[in-house]
């Protein structure tokens, strides 16, 4: 057993219950903060003690692991129901994925850091995380191969709602974005039929940017 795995058990439970005073109330939400351990995701030993603060941390390739607030909320947004097929644009650690299959969706990610990747692909194996599927590529294009999706959630903030990620929606599926240069609106866009859309706003929210043109070719594999 890890050294300080009480220290983090401890640490764990608080932010649960802080979690649940701030307004998550979905429960498959918080078991899944209790299953999938943020710590588990951070590599760096001194950061790793805050895992259980609720501020984003820094991981490979200058990005950011989300602040669990906002993990937790864009989750309970989603609305997942078990068997969900669910598509993740911006893998980076692994956790929000993790957290996704945690409550019981089929979740595929893609992600355009190579070396984030990697890494996160022998985190999760590691961790025997099952039901992640890992793509390298460009979000800005979605998983064609995989689509339709019931649920799409982008974890990068977008300077628009690519429209591919529309496309890739299911009828009444639902696709979570942020949407915004510096700071971004949270949007939850609900797709009514293929030409007919609700969309809703839910605060303001700080990500890294949602990039392209890092993968030339859309090259995925897994
Ligand atoms: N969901 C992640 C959050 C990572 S930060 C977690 O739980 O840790 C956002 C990630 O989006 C970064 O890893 C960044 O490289 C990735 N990203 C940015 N633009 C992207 C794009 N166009 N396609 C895929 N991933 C992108």
């Amino acid at each position: 057993m890890e050294d300080n795995y009480y220290l983090f058990q401890g640490a764990k439970k608080s932010l649960i219950r802080w979690l649940a005073d701030n307004g998550i109330t979905d429960t498959g939400v918080l078991r899944a903060f209790d299953v999938i351990e943020r710590h588990q995701f951070i590599e760096d030993h001194f950061l790793q003690q805050k895992a259980y603060e609720n501020m984003p941390l820094p991981i490979a390739c200058d990005q950011t692991i989300s602040q669990p607030i906002t993990v937790a909320f864009q989750s309970q947004l989603l609305q997942i129901k078990t068997g969900d097929k669910v598509l993740e644009i911006g893998t980076g650690s692994g956790f929000q994925a993790s957290i996704l299959a945690a409550m019981g969706a089929k979740v595929f990610t893609v992600e355009r850091q190579i070396e984030l990747f990697r890494k996160t692909r022998i985190l999760l194996n590691k961790l025997k995380i099952e039901n992640v599927k890992q793509h390298y590529g460009d979000g800005f294009l979605g998983l064609p191969q995989q689509a339709p999706f019931d649920k799409i959630i982008v974890t990068c903030g977008a300077p628009n709602v690519p429209t591919s990620l529309l496309q890739q929606l299911k009828t009444g599926g639902i696709l979570i974005i942020p949407v915004g240069d510096n700071i971004q609106d949270m949007k939850r866009i609900t797709k009514i039929s293929d030409a007919e859309y609700k969309e809703e706003t839910f605060g303001q929210f700080q990500f890294v940017p949602m990039l392209e043109n890092l993968v030339k070719v859309n090259q995925s594999y897994f």
